[in-house]
């Protein structure tokens, strides 16, 4: 037996990816708060809203961390049933807590999940919710495609996710804040430069836009489209399948 070097390293990262969410999970939600300025609740809003034609009664939120995009779709669509998933125990506590004190537990539950390899059989979820979750996924087309798998004919995804803006004056403010600004105020307030550091390459990296939407047509859904918001330093994604 010899040892394959990096024959895991999906493995790995994930969990490295789900050791960085338990670590600043106490901290999520103010971040998130404080970085945007408060403007993720109107992106979350916005994403939410794609869906409310649709009627959706029971939902699956991937990636659901702290439960945000949970909570705030079960008061914008009232469907029956809402299941969120994530690889991260740490951010999934803190969302059960909020969960609980807003007494929503028959209406909303959490499980450790991962997206690539959903524990729900075909066609279950009329909608499904990811809100910043694609950009951390370890294999990004293996996630689509199961999400593609659990959703029922008709049903919709609806991805929320960071971009890169385009306009040039507003780019260059953006840099600024996205690689020196967002960090330093990692470091300070939550303790952990790393994890902003993270956020920051992991957005420079990822596919968006059109190229983002090729690979959803690839992984088999529909009637593709995206929306850029706040001069696009945020999309979100639409796909039927
Ligand atoms: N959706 C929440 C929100 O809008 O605030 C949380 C977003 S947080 C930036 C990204 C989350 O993706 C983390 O909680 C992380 O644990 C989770 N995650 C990363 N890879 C995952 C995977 N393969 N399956 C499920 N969740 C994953």
């Amino acid at each position: 037996d010899h040892i394959v070097p990096y024959q895991n390293s999906e493995e790995e990262k994930k969990q490295q990816v789900a050791s960085m969410f338990d670590s600043i999970a106490g901290r999520y939600d103010f971040m998130n708060r404080f970085l945007s300025g408060g403007i993720d609740v109107t992106w979350r809003k916005k994403a939410i809203a794609q869906l409310a034609p649709l009627k959706p009664k029971n939902i699956l939120d991937v990636a659901t961390g702290t439960g945000d995009v949970a909570i705030m779709t079960w008061h914008q669509l009232h469907p029956d049933k809402i299941t969120g998933i994530d690889i991260s125990e740490g951010m999934l506590e803190h969302g059960r807590q909020k969960i609980e004190k807003l007494g929503l537990t028959n209406g909303i539950t959490l499980h450790k999940g991962d997206s690539e390899t959903i524990s729900y059989p075909d066609n279950t979820f009329d909608a499904i919710t990811v809100a910043f979750g694609v950009r951390n996924f370890q294999n990004l087309e293996k996630g689509l495609k199961e999400m593609y798998r659990v959703l029922k004919p008709g049903g919709k995804l609806v991805i929320l996710e960071f971009s890169r803006p385009k306009q040039p004056l507003f780019k260059g403010v953006y840099n600024i804040y996205m690689n020196f600004i967002a960090p330093g105020i990692g470091k300070l307030l939550a303790r952990n430069k790393d994890a902003y550091q993270y956020l920051n390459n992991s957005m420079q990296a990822f596919p968006e836009r059109e190229q983002l939407i090729r690979i959803m047509n690839e992984a088999g859904y529909s009637t593709t489209h995206y929306k850029a918001l706040t001069m696009g330093i945020c999309c979100y994604y639409c796909g039927s399948k």
